[in-house]
């Protein structure tokens, strides 16, 4: 999703820079990028085949600092992991971000601005503590990157934020959600992007979640959702229909604007047909290298 800096390194075409090697990656869908040619196909062309860049904004810094600070408590031993040492790990956060983004400080205008944000950023950690007790859990894994190939050969990518698992051996997926995006578009955005990690991981490890946990910080809300074998295999055809629409359009370079009530949040609306805005020039599909164990159709 994008309500969070950290996810816009998420995205498919993450894969198709060029890496040390020299050699493109192949493509791959990530949930956020299949969200946004669901939402609209001009919007997926802007982010992940022209990249141009959006500008980043203080909610998305947040969710991405929110998001590194629940990460370290969860490094810490079990005892440690109280809302006072969670709220020490936000400014370290943050530090770290700034240092990888250093034109994130231009976010605030002064040393005030950035303390009420910070403190911001602990009210999200404190509604966290409000929601679940971290002492009481062993996650298997945090900010866990995921792939998986599908059948077809579509190529499924992304990073679920924590990965329980009982001592029953019943794995569940959490997603924190710190974004203001309004409720009634969000929700089912955040589903999708559930149910994407749901399949990658039943996918890659024969292992179906037994629950998928979105916990709204901002709210103080969770939301529990039970995934089952026909509505992942549903899903997995629905995705397959997206990659495929997505190639068509790639190849065509005819990615239709789909103007919704969405186009307030998103940055292109300037260059938007739809709002009078003229799209520059396609550059192109990313054609990556041909991989010899790609399956036809999948990295193309
Ligand atoms: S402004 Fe609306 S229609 Fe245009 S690219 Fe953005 S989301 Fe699509």
């Amino acid at each position: 999703m994008a309500e969070s800096a950290r996810n816009e390194t998420n995205g498919e075409f993450a894969s198709s820079t060029p890496q040390e090697s020299g050699e493109r990656r192949r493509p791959a869908l990530s949930p956020s990028r299949a969200s946004d040619f669901k939402q609209c196909p001009l919007l997926y062309r802007f982010r992940a085949v022209d990249r141009i860049p959006e500008t980043p904004t203080k909610a998305q810094a947040r969710g991405t600092v929110v998001h590194s600070a629940l990460e370290r408590l969860f490094d810490l031993p079990a005892t440690r992991r109280d809302r006072t040492t969670a709220a020490e790990l936000l400014t370290p956060a943050w530090r770290e971000l700034r240092a990888e983004r250093p034109e994130l400080a231009e976010l605030f205008a002064d040393e005030h601005e950035l303390t009420e944000w910070l403190a911001s950023a602990g009210r999200l950690l404190e509604s966290y503590f409000e929601l679940e007790d971290p002492r009481r859990l062993e996650p298997e894994a945090c900010e866990m990157r995921v792939e998986t190939e599908l059948e077809s050969g579509v190529l499924l990518r992304g990073f679920i934020d924590r990965v329980d698992v009982a001592p029953t051996g019943e794995v569940r997926l959490v997603d924190y959600k710190t974004g203001s995006a309004p409720r009634q578009f969000g929700e089912n955005k955040a589903l999708f992007q559930m149910k994407f990690y749901a399949l990658v991981l039943w996918r890659a490890r024969g292992e179906m979640p037994r629950q998928l946990l979105l916990m709204y910080l901002a709210d103080r809300q969770s939301l529990a959702y039970t995934p089952d074998e026909a509505e992942l295999r549903r899903f997995e055809r629905t995705l397959d229909a997206i990659w495929q629409a997505i190639l068509r359009a790639g190849r065509s370079g005819d990615f239709r604007p789909n103007p919704s009530r969405l186009c307030d949040f998103c940055d292109f609306k300037p260059l938007c047909p739809a709002h009078g805005g003229t799209a520059p020039p396609y550059p192109g599909w990313p054609e990556p290298q041909r991989e010899t164990a790609t399956p036809a159709g999948a990295g193309e």
